[in-house]
């Protein structure tokens, strides 16, 4: 079983990936609780190079392969072994994140992004995403200054990434949970613990 947490900064998926991941535990599950970019030996140097301050202005194409190489070594090295051996994946980002900053954020075409990661991941697609959603004008204020180059860009980059996100959810209901990142902790928890129920074997 592959989970997915998505949503803009400062949404709470990291806490609630963690939180979930913890529950899964408590009931048995084997959990792998990963995340992009940089859970790799290679991913860390390219989740340094894409956040790095320093590199404002680089190349949305750039941007778009470097994420993409990492998503592939994630892939290769962490997702697909653990699901092979019958673990519960949970991931803290995946490939909508792409659609949505690079595609959306960086006004990359929607199509190319699809294709590019499809091959990048081996057309490897979670069985549920979680949206965590919240107006980028909450989730940006839960930190007391930008810490990224991604969080330093302006409002309208981040309405563009959170609108990309909901169109995404709405096409796809199915494989689609969205939350409402305002909601407490534990609301945001217990909502998100109702869906995955729904996937579990008995
Ligand atoms: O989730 P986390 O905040 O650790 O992600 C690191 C940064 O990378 C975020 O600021 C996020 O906006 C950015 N990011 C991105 N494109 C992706 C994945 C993450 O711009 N595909
Ligand atoms: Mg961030």
């Amino acid at each position: 079983i592959f989970i997915a947490f998505e949503g803009g900064e400062g949404s709470g998926k990291t806490t609630q990936s963690r939180l979930l991941a913890i529950w899964l535990r408590d009931q048995g599950f084997d959990v792998v609780q990963t995340r992009e970019p940089g859970s790799t030996k290679v991913g860390m140097r390219l989740r340094a190079i894409l956040l790095d301050a320093a590199h404002q202005g680089l190349s949305p194409r750039s941007e778009a392969l470097l994420y993409a190489a990492d998503r592939a070594e994630h892939v290769e090295k962490v997702i697909m072994p653990a699901l092979t051996r019958g673990a519960v994946v949970v991931t803290d980002r995946y490939v909508d994140s792409s659609l949505a900053y690079q595609g959306a954020g960086r006004s990359l075409d929607r199509a190319e992004v699809v294709r590019l990661n499809g091959w990048a991941t081996g057309g490897l697609v979670p069985d549920l995403t979680v949206l965590i959603d919240v107006p980028p004008s909450v989730g940006l204020t839960r930190f007391a200054s930008p810490a990224d180059r991604i969080e330093s860009e302006p409002l309208e980059f981040h309405e563009r990434v959170r609108r990309e996100f909901r169109a995404l959810a709405a096409a796809e209901p199915d494989r689609y949970v969205v939350i409402d990142g305002t909601l407490t902790q534990a609301e945001v928890n217990r909502l998100i613990q109702d869906r995955v129920r729904e996937i579990l074997p008995d």
